[in-house]
């Protein structure tokens, strides 16, 4: 039986000013003090995160960033580095989020964007490893496209991103990970992996972690759910003994419907 804490991430992606994120954070907070049963994360964009931060001081809820770029600085416009992020008081940082690998990309954006996103296994674990240097909790993406789980190929596509994503790290390294299953097709859709499946597949990532480092790390890792998760239902998912919580996008957009998500972990 694990005590593994369950944990809440909202991604808020490219959405809310910093005028919003602080209203939202000022209306979550009061409502989860009592808590101590969950950590909840919200990952604001990196304009919005200073605000946000601010507004989460002395309150329940951290804050994590929603990329990386694995170079410490230099001539790379656009990007932050896990050493400013450090730096900040980032406690979480996503990465390989489908959005970034470029599949989301591909569906609702047009062809030519692609590029833009597209983020290699290889990209992805020069970034878990950038911010485990930084302290910087990785919360590792993984999940498989609609026509990958129709080739019944979605075992060995979450196989392949957990070993990209953590070539040439130990155990010791990896320890506090937290991974979060996502199939593609049910993020930003509506349509939630069924609670069964979802814990199918979450305890074959824990699996996966084990086979790559040790027993403890694997039992200690939190392992969540993402893809569509929302009040009606995360208590179903959470309840999964492998799933150990979720990474919500749209649903954590919403004071009421965030807070009714984090109360059913
Ligand atoms: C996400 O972007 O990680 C996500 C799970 O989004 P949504 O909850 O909107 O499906």
């Amino acid at each position: 039986m694990s005590n593994r804490i369950k944990l809440v991430v909202g991604n808020w992606k490219m959405n809310l000013t910093s005028t919003q994120g602080k209203a939202l954070v000022e209306q979550i907070a009061p409502q989860i003090t009592d808590r101590t049963d969950v950590d909840v994360v919200v990952c604001p964009s990196y304009l919005t995160l200073t605000r946000v931060k601010d507004a989460a001081r002395d309150t329940a809820i951290k804050v994590g960033a929603q990329d990386v770029f694995w170079m410490e600085e230099g001539a790379f416009t656009g990007r932050v580095s896990a050493k400013m992020l450090h730096e900040f008081g980032c406690d979480f940082c996503v990465v390989g989020h489908s959005e970034t690998r470029g599949r989301f990309g591909k569906l609702e954006i047009p062809e030519s964007t692609v590029g833009y996103f597209a983020e290699t296994d290889e990209t992805v674990n020069l970034k878990v490893k950038a911010l485990l240097w930084y302290g910087i909790t990785p919360i590792l993406c993984v999940g498989e496209t609609l026509e990958e789980r129709e080739a019944w190929t979605t075992e060995d596509v979450i196989a392949t991103q957990l070993r990209g994503a953590l070539a040439g790290l130990d155990a010791a390294e990896i320890y506090g990970l937290v991974v979060a299953y996502e199939p593609v097709w049910a993020i930003g859709t509506g349509k939630t992996c069924e609670s069964g499946e979802a814990e199918r597949v979450c305890a074959f990532i824990r699996q996966t972690v084990q086979d790559l480092s040790d027993e403890t790390v694997a039992q200690t890792m939190r392992v969540l759910y993402g893809g569509s998760v929302k009040a009606s239902n995360a208590a179903e998912l959470f309840a999964q003994p492998n799933i150990d919580g979720g990474l919500v996008g749209g649903a954590s957009l919403e004071a009421a419907s965030f807070i009714d998500i984090v109360k059913s972990a």
